[in-house]
């Protein structure tokens, strides 16, 4: 039988904590390793918010093999009801963000830091995210984006763990989990404040950077082959 191309690497199964313990299983894919994070991740219960009104998990979505991926705080109304991230009106603009790089919404993955919505939208608790944040890792390491894009002060500060602001994150790239993040205004806080979509533009257009000089370097390594 002829060995799979690509392996991806995931953990059969989750302890209690949600940490990672469990034994590496290999799949042929990375859209097999993260089908298996998802199934594993089940009607999850690990956390008090599935008794706080939440309707659905809401996984990610998009390109299993994305070079970008968006990271957000925790699913509000819309995207409990459908279960997909960033679909309510943060989310059409988030959309619209990803299309000013030339992109479409499938060429890239978007996850939250959280997987359940938090009741009235509120912040996510830290026993919440130190919960599901372990889900969030499994992703990226699947996924191995390029670039990640950390969308407002929640997702920035869970992913970099700092208590820093937004404001004094945004404008620098940090080293992360093997790509380059890029923590920008949250698209909820750019409706409220149009006037900041000056910034997100400017570090939109880093990740593009970031993108087109990676794609650059692999092609001159397959030259170079
Ligand atoms: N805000 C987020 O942070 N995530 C979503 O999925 C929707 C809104």
């Amino acid at each position: 039988m002829a060995a799979p191309e690509s392996v991806a690497e995931s953990r059969a199964e989750e302890p209690e904590t949600g940490e990672a313990s469990a034994p590496i299983q290999l799949f042929a894919t990375a859209a097999d390793a993260l089908a298996a994070v998802r199934a594993d991740i089940g009607d999850c219960t690990r956390c008090k918010l599935h008794t706080l009104g939440r309707r659905q998990v809401v996984f990610g979505v998009g390109n299993p093999d994305a070079d970008l991926m968006f990271v957000g705080e925790a699913p509000g109304a819309d995207e409990d009801i459908q279960g997909i991230p960033f679909v309510g009106r943060a989310g059409q603009l988030l959309t619209k963000i990803i299309e000013a790089i030339n992109l479409q919404r499938d060429d890239v993955y978007i996850a939250n830091v959280i997987k359940c919505r938090p009741p009235q939208n509120r912040n996510p608790e830290q026993d919440e995210v130190d919960t599901c944040e372990p889900f969030l890792f499994q992703q990226i390491d699947l996924i191995k984006p390029k670039v990640i894009v950390a969308l407002g002060t929640f997702a920035a500060r869970a992913l970099l763990r700092t208590l820093d602001p937004i404001s004094r994150l945004r404008g620098r790239v940090y080293d992360y989990r093997g790509a380059k993040l890029i923590p920008t205004f949250h698209p909820a806080y750019l409706l409220r404040n149009p006037s900041s979509k000056r910034e997100v533009w400017e570090d939109m257009k880093v990740a593009r950077k970031l993108l087109a000089d990676e794609q650059i370097q692999n092609s001159k390594l397959k030259i170079q082959k």
